[in-house]
């Protein structure tokens, strides 16, 4: 039987995912994947880990495997998932019932009999004419020989495919977690946020394929209104193609990262409302010593912003205003109208981007009066 470990294996229905038990939105772990490691130390951890699986997995092709290189192999797997335990899906693959499943795996006494006796009976039937199977029955009738040479290829194919996804984890990460990063600050950058701008740039950037080993539809539960969905359920032997599958299907429900202005970590944009802000917390601390949310601050700054540029604008349309009506009345030739509307606009501009000046010498220089008489001499003069 094929565990479920040594494959990402995931059942897609609507905007929603299920890996291993755990349900996400569609996208979800591409934020998780921007956001992995808090410093370089765990990232080296990580890369040595990674790498030395991939090493580790060269013994896997030789005819007799050492019981103490499966060890070693069980430990690494181990000690690499509980690196990644905050990185969904690995969350799912990090509790101990699966750690255990998997150390158990490869220190089974069985699998390293097995594998030796498989060899043996590959020897004898090269120079018998006989199968493997045969040359099995015949010397050791007290075995199952079709469960035996089941769990044989079996063990080994667990082997192979825990090694694939865990010895190519490291490269796969640095490899998405910059493609979708550069992704996710071109999409901050754009116009508008919709399918018809985002997609050119998602298929530019990003490799088109993500392969799946196989694929079919299973009944899955999951939470909200319909419980029980047909979901597509894929499996994954290698982690990158699962997070540009990912990321793929999280775009085509609008779903995509989003770097928060406030406290710099990754959320997952699920509408197109106008939002710049995560709703974690953002270490900034608020009346009576609560930590606010990034959205709190977010919402404060607007408001701050708001209130002083509101407050720069009353008095520019005051004077503006004012301009205006002595063109009207004749007291001022239009040459001079324009030349103090732009003089107006121009100090109205200063104000929104020099808070020293807005609540400085704004006031006293928005004056259509010392607009007039900044005139060019001999210009436009009264009319
Ligand atoms: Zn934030």
């Amino acid at each position: 039987m094929v565990k479920a470990y040594d494959y990402i294996v995931a059942d897609y229905a609507g905007n929603k995912v299920k890996v291993n038990g755990e349900e996400y939105k569609v996208g979800a772990c591409c934020v998780d994947l921007l956001n992995s490691f808090n410093g370089p130390e765990e990232e080296k951890a990580f890369e040595e880990l990674s790498l030395r699986i991939r090493e580790e997995s060269a013994v896997l092709e030789s005819d007799v495997i050492p019981q103490e290189a499966l060890d070693a192999l069980g430990a690494d797997i181990v000690s690499l998932l509980r690196l990644v335990k905050n990185v969904h899906p690995f969350t799912a693959f990090a509790a101990d019932t699966q750690l255990d499943a998997v150390r158990g795996a490869f220190s089974a006494d069985d699998a390293i009999r097995f594998r030796r006796l498989y060899n043996e009976c590959c020897v004898t039937a090269s120079y018998t004419g006989m199968s493997p199977y045969e040359v099995l029955r015949e010397n050791r009738p007290d075995l199952d020989a079709k469960l035996f040479f089941d769990m044989a290829a079996n063990s080994l194919k667990l082997f192979k495919n825990l090694t694939v996804l865990y010895g190519e984890l490291y490269l796969d990460f640095i490899y998405s977690k910059r493609k979708i990063g550069a992704l996710a600050d071109q999409f901050c950058a754009l116009p508008k946020a919709d399918a018809e701008h985002m997609m050119p740039i998602a298929f530019e950037t990003l490799p088109k394929v993500a392969t799946q080993t196989k694929t079919q539809f299973v009944k899955a539960d999951f939470s909200g209104r319909n419980k029980s969905q047909l979901a597509n359920r894929l499996y994954f032997s290698r982690y990158i193609d699962f997070i540009f599958y990912d990321f793929y299907h999280g775009l085509g429900f609008g779903h995509y990262p989003r770097k928060c202005e406030i406290c710099g970590k990754f959320y997952l944009k699920t509408d197109s409302r106008p939002q710049r802000y995560c709703s974690g917390l953002s270490g900034i601390t608020g009346r009576n010593h609560r930590v606010l949310t990034c959205r709190a601050v977010g919402k404060r700054r607007g408001e701050k912003e708001r209130a002083v540029n509101d407050s720069i604008l009353i008095v520019y349309k005051r004077v503006r205003d004012g301009i205006r009506q002595d063109e009207h009345r004749g007291n001022i030739s239009a040459e001079l109208s324009k030349f103090a509307k732009i003089e107006a606009q121009n100090c109205k501009e200063k104000a929104i981007h020099d808070t020293a000046y807005a609540n400085g010498a704004y006031v006293t220089d928005m004056n259509k009066d010392r607009f007039y008489a900044a005139a060019p001499s001999g210009g436009f003069g009264s009319a």
